[in-house]
């Protein structure tokens, strides 16, 4: 069976084509700046390179086509006809309360998810423009939805609730609700399956560290607490977004700067994190560098971010009352052995104790601790992809 793996934001789309008997990648590719001049769709077929097509593409319906036809193209594509798609997995980021976990998309659920579409509004939209533009391109194709949000709808009350007026959860669904759900399940399974114990016996910490970061409490493999709350602006310091920080923050600068709420929105997302701090770039590679040739800004915005992940680490291993691994994934977490060195430094009082060769590698599933540390810090390389050509076969 060969599942469509799609991932739609609001200029781009990104997809797999997964082979289920082996779970090979038979060609995966990007379309950027749809609805923008200049749009072109970057494609990779396993047995046949990799091509660049440059073609005005309108809107989504217009990119998920021109992507249909890589596949089935003589020369570059992968399959022999689009019959051979057996169904379409959709990534959807917001699936609010009402969605625990994957589901196979029906009338009932697309008016479920224009009505969260409220609480991500950049994210759902694109999600839903996906969602319709298959169901006309590939009509009888069977979709399921895989929600970022699913993984994290295990959280008790007392993880979800914030301390405002409960009258804005009741009637605004202001709560926690936590992002990465997919990434955060993936690599806790696979870290469990490494340690060779059933994930119902572990206390699990994983560090999602990529442009956006996220951490989560997987407590015998439910989430149990997650960072990033009712958006995924909440927690980490991250590439462009502040995370935690005084709520008043926000209204004294509104006085002070005459911000209004958008500026205000931008300047926390887009303008904030290790850039703000360096004010040198969003990513960690050009800031390490900066650091290590003695820019001091730069240093302080790795100081920042690693002490933030390491307090969620501890925050985390005191809600569970134990911690039996700390996992790392995505961009930095996978690539950066100076990164998970820093954040697990001083961590043996909690049974971690970082091998520096083990840990001197990068994108690959190993253990990174010393043989005599009660707590294994694993580094698993996340596969949402994958994960979601999984659970739309299991669904199939
Ligand atoms: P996203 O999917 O959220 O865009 P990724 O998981 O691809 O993010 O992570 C991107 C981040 O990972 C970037 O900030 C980048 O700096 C960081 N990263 C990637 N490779 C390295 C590396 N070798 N060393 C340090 N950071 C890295």
């Amino acid at each position: 069976m060969k599942i469509l793996v799609l991932n739609c934001g609001s200029s781009s789309l990104k997809y797999q084509l997964i082979n289920m008997e082996n779970e090979g990648v038979m060609a995966k590719g990007i379309v950027e700046r749809i609805g923008i001049e200049g749009s072109f769709l970057k494609h990779e077929s396993e047995s046949n390179g990799k091509v660049k097509i440059e073609e005005a593409m309108k809107d989504h319906k217009d990119a998920i086509r021109h992507v249909l036809e890589a596949l089935v193209h003589k020369d570059h594509g992968a399959i022999a006809s689009m019959e051979e798609i057996s169904a379409v997995g959709h990534r959807v980021v917001h699936g609010g309360e009402k969605f625990s976990g994957s589901v196979m998309i029906n009338q009932d659920v697309i008016d479920a998810l224009e009505e969260c579409s409220e609480l991500a509004p950049l994210h759902n939209p694109p999600n839903l423009m996906g969602i319709y533009a298959c169901q006309e391109i590939l009509p009888g194709i069977p979709m399921v939805g895989v929600f970022d949000t699913a993984f994290h709808q295990t959280m008790p009350e007392d993880s979800y609730i914030y301390a405002l007026p409960y009258e804005y959860y009741e009637s605004h669904k202001i709560r926690r609700y936590g992002f990465h759900g997919t990434s955060h399940k993936y690599v806790a399974m696979k870290a469990a399956a490494l340690m060779g114990k059933p994930i119902e016996e572990l206390k699990i910490v994983t560090c999602h560290l990529g442009n956006g970061a996220s951490i989560a409490a997987v407590d015998g493999g439910k989430s149990v607490d997650t960072s990033m709350g009712f958006t995924p602006l909440e927690g980490l310091a991250m590439g462009t977004r502040c995370g935690d920080m005084d709520p008043a923050i926000t209204t004294f600068l509104m006085e002070k700067e005459d911000m209004d709420y958008k500026e205000l929105n931008n300047m926390m997302n887009k303008k904030s994190g290790v850039l703000g701090i360096s004010g040198v770039s969003s990513d960690f590679r050009d800031i390490e560098e900066a650091a290590e040739k003695g820019n001091k800004r730069a240093q302080l915005a790795l100081d920042v971010y690693h002490k933030r992940v390491k307090k969620y680490i501890g925050a985390y291993a005191a809600e569970m009352g134990g911690l039996d691994a700390v996992v790392f994934t995505a961009g930095l977490g996978e690539n950066s052995p100076e990164s998970r060195a820093t954040i697990c430094k001083g961590l043996g009082f909690l049974g971690i104790n970082i091998d520096p060769d083990k840990n001197n590698v990068r994108g690959k599933e190993t253990v990174v601790t010393s043989d005599d540390s009660t707590t294994k810090v694993i580094l698993v390389p996340t596969n949402e992809e994958l994960a979601i050509a999984r659970e739309t076969l299991s669904l199939v």
